[in-house]
């Protein structure tokens, strides 16, 4: 299998090099040449499968480069009990209206992003061993994204991570999580700020291209595909989870930001998972949501972007669209590149001719939630069914609940564990979320962080280049 660019202007790669890669040179998305196909006598034979044998099975259709010994023996190191608190690692809870929650926040940082990142190490470790090479990921956070990184490269040899963080804006959990870290290759870099002045920091050393080059700097966003392949497992161990037989579909609700997650959802179902519907929820901030009803994309710009209280999904430009607008316009490179043109100069484009197609061939539908919904959802699903969710999953929940169909079966992901957001939890319950076993007194254990003023570009380079050379 290889991989393309949706712009068209990639040499087609092997996996282990497209998964090295952030942006395509020419600023498109890698994905295969064409999808793998899985039939109905594959899925018979993965129903009985565990988490880690299943991993291997769907990721080996994609990652044919790596021998098979090799890959099994880095899912089964990924995907164990242990670093993922149960060996069904994506169990599902039913609420009492026949609601399925599958369950993805069980790793170390609590969110459904260690589903992926967890993997993404140790292929980055495997990856860089066989090429002899260095890799030092320059990342900037708001929380769930830059602990789950670090968490997955800890210790990880070759890799080193900086991450920077707004000084003072995540919450007291949050700050614990990462800056407990102790790891010599994890750096954590607290920025005076907010999240945009971290990013124009990675920006300025990313595009500082001898520096870059000097120094093997490189990203884990959520447009590298190794973590959208990890995503496509658990779209099918919910559907195998959730269903008795292979004749039944199921309809799979996602909240969404970057569409990251529900992207991974859609490759599922162009492989043949039996899935009815993908159902998009979003905050206040839908851009998605605007699209999947009109579709017309109007990405908005970060002043125009709310501060909620399902924070991950505070996004108005969705990196990982432009892979499903490909398929969309029929994997034309050339409409790609047109209509990113369009979005690069603050335009946005109009695809409602395809709207039809977007839902009856591709099966997409939306919704939105609100901070009243969210509060309202949290609190109606603590009384209802004695399960606190967090602020994302009750987003989820509340679309999923607005738009099933009788006798449709809804798989909602559940994206993050309550704990990571008490304040809201606190608004809705007037009590403290539940905290995992291992969690208490986090707050506590000593940190590591540097700080460093605002547009500190220069010194945060010079740190860089201490740290490498120690
Ligand atoms: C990242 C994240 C999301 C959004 O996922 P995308 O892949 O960006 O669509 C939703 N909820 C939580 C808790 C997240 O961390």
């Amino acid at each position: 299998m290889r991989y393309i660019s949706t712009r068209g202007g990639l040499a087609p790669l092997p996996f282990s090099d497209t998964i090295l890669m952030g942006l395509a040179p020419d600023g498109g998305l890698a994905l295969p040449e064409s999808y793998p196909k899985v039939g109905r006598a594959q899925l018979d034979a993965w129903r009985g499968l565990s988490y880690a044998d299943l991993a291997f099975e769907v990721i080996s259709l994609f990652a044919d480069d790596i021998p098979a010994a090799d890959l099994k023996d880095i899912v089964s190191r990924t995907y164990t009990a242990e670093v993922f608190g149960s060996a069904d690692i994506t169990p599902i809870k039913r609420l009492h209206d026949g609601l399925v929650i599958l369950e993805l926040s069980n790793g170390p940082t609590l969110a459904f992003k260690d589903m992926a990142m967890q993997l993404l190490g140790n292929l980055f470790e495997y990856v860089l061993e066989k090429k002899g090479e260095q890799l030092n990921i320059v990342g900037a956070t708001s929380g769930d994204t830059g602990s789950a990184a670090e968490y997955a490269m800890r210790g990880k040899h070759n890799v080193n991570v900086f991450m920077m963080s707004p000084a003072g804006k995540m919450s007291a959990f949050q700050r614990a999580q990462m800056y407990s870290l102790m790891d010599a290759n994890i750096h954590n870099l607290a920025i005076e700020g907010v999240f945009d002045d971290c990013q124009d920091i990675v920006k300025a050393v990313q595009n500082d291209h001898a520096f870059k080059a000097k120094y093997k700097i490189g990203t884990v966003n959520s447009i590298n595909w190794a973590r959208v392949v990890a995503q496509v497992v658990y779209y099918f161990k919910g559907y195998f989870n959730a269903t008795d037989s292979n004749d039944q579909k199921v309809s799979f609700c996602v909240p969404s930001g970057n569409f990251g997650n529900v992207c991974a959802g859609h490759i599922a179902r162009q492989m043949g998972l039996p899935i009815e519907r993908l159902i998009v929820a979003t905050n206040e901030n839908d851009v998605l949501d605007e699209f999947f009803r009109t579709g017309v994309y109007r990405p908005r710009a970060s002043s125009e972007t709310y501060i909620t209280s399902s924070p991950s999904m505070d996004i108005s430009k969705a990196s990982n669209f432009e892979r499903f607008v490909f398929d969309l316009v029929g994997r034309d490179p050339q409409q790609v590149r047109a209509l990113w043109a369009k979005v690069d100069s603050g335009e946005g484009f109009d695809l409602s001719a395809k709207l039809a197609e977007v839902r009856e061939r591709f099966g997409f539908v939306s919704g939105k939630s609100t901070h009243q919904d969210r509060l309202d959802t949290i609190r109606r699903v603590d009384a209802e069914d004695g399960v606190v969710v967090d602020t994302h999953t009750a987003d989820g929940i509340k679309v999923a609940r607005d738009v099933r169909q009788p006798g449709e079966i809804v798989v909602c992901l559940e994206t993050a564990l309550p704990a990571k957001f008490a304040d809201t939890i606190v608004e809705a319950l007037g009590k403290q979320p539940p905290r995992p076993a291992g969690f208490d007194g986090i707050e506590d254990l000593p940190q590591k962080v540097t700080e460093f003023g605002a547009n500190a570009v220069g010194e945060v380079k010079a740190y860089i280049e201490r740290a490498l050379s120690a």
